[in-house]
């Protein structure tokens, strides 16, 4: 089968038209043939080998690929929840089920996770062999390009159910414009957000931010001063997203936040941000809080829910397609004008 793998720990993937075909299938286990599988900034660190990826300790080969969606093929022995022609989306993250923080119901902070196409072999392939427990059964007709785009947008819907507050009447900053930046900014505006502003440097998706109907900003100087005068009558916005994993973002984002503003971390920088307690958490009173995944699965169907009710459309986010032999190509769109990148197996044959 045709399949892409990060062979050694060097830069770059292969791409395989010879892979072996998985199997048999485990039990617990369903095999799924992919249909889409969208590209991730995490596979990018994956395909540079870059310190943020080297700290994953990935399992080498893997497969990779960890956000996608397909139609079960066969179920492996004990398998009852699904069957073949059910369509489900995967979670990139595989819980043991066995530790603390499974046994108190936050799988998603498995102690022991693994994560597919970085320790188990992932999506970016024709089939993939999955436990049932990292797969979510879509409802209805949901399509399967967009069922690809669950798990990224996941994380923003995560990031605003952990916010622990509502956007409603709010005005809500979000830096950085990359997918999970939109997405937050998207789903903030369809939660009733008064304002949403996105601050991005990339002019493309900045752009791209504006057709969602919110307002943008390019980072850099004069930043704080535009923020601040948008935000004057209530001393500052009431909530924000970081997800730029840039150091600066942070510091953009506790000086435009008012007193008693709330912030959610969801980008991952590979290095430490400075942080003055003093004067940004206890002085302003914000409320800092960090968010990881997706709750399982509650994020999951309450964003399913959203799009099957004609809410949010994941669609538009989608500006690329290549087939699994284009792999290098999907990875530089990354850090090109574009939004997300799906790779679809199908494009090859
Ligand atoms: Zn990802
Ligand atoms: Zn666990």
């Amino acid at each position: 089968m045709r399949a892409v793998y990060k062979s050694g720990p060097v830069e770059g993937f292969d791409y395989r038209d010879d892979a072996p075909a998985r199997g048999p299938v485990p039990a617990g286990h369903v095999r799924i043939a992919v249909a889409a599988a969208s590209v991730c900034g995490t596979d990018n660190a994956i395909h540079k080998f870059s310190p943020a990826a080297q700290a994953f300790n990935l399992r080498l080969p893997v497969i990779v690929g960890h956000e996608g969606s397909g139609t079960v093929v066969e179920v492996g022995p004990g398998v009852n929840a699904l069957a073949v022609g059910d369509r489900v989306a995967m979670d990139s993250h595989i819980p043991c089920l066995q530790c603390y923080q499974c046994s108190i119901g936050s799988p998603h902070i498995c102690e022991n996770m693994l994560l597919l196409g970085l320790h188990v072999d992932g999506l970016f392939a024709e089939e993939a062999i999955v436990p049932v427990s990292a797969t979510f059964k879509l409802p209805g007709d949901f399509p399967l390009d967009e069922a690809a785009l669950l798990e990224p947008a996941g994380v923003a819907m995560h990031g605003l159910q952990e916010l622990g507050r509502s956007v409603l009447g709010k005005r809500v900053l979000v830096v950085g414009g990359g997918p999970v930046g939109l997405f937050a900014a998207e789903l903030s505006r369809i939660g009733g957000a008064a304002k949403v502003v996105v601050v991005e440097p990339n002019a493309f998706r900045r752009e791209f931010a504006e057709s969602l109907g919110v307002s943008t900003l390019a980072p850099g100087e004069g930043v704080a001063d535009a923020l601040r005068a948008m935000s004057a009558d209530r001393g500052g916005f009431d909530v924000a997203f970081e997800a730029s994993g840039h150091p600066s973002g942070l510091v953009t984002i506790l000086d435009a936040l008012r007193v008693g503003g709330a912030v959610v971390t969801l980008g991952f920088s590979s290095t430490p941000h400075p942080l003055d307690v003093s004067e940004h958490l206890n002085r302003k009173a914000i409320t800092m809080k960090g968010s990881f995944g997706r709750l399982l699965w509650q994020t999951w169907d309450d964003i399913s829910v959203l799009i099957a009710e004609g809410r949010l459309e994941l669609g538009k986010f989608i500006t690329h397609r290549v087939g699994l032999s284009q792999i290098d190509e999907a990875i530089a769109l990354l850090t090109q004008d574009s939004c997300k990148v799906l790779v679809v197996p199908e494009l090859d044959a």
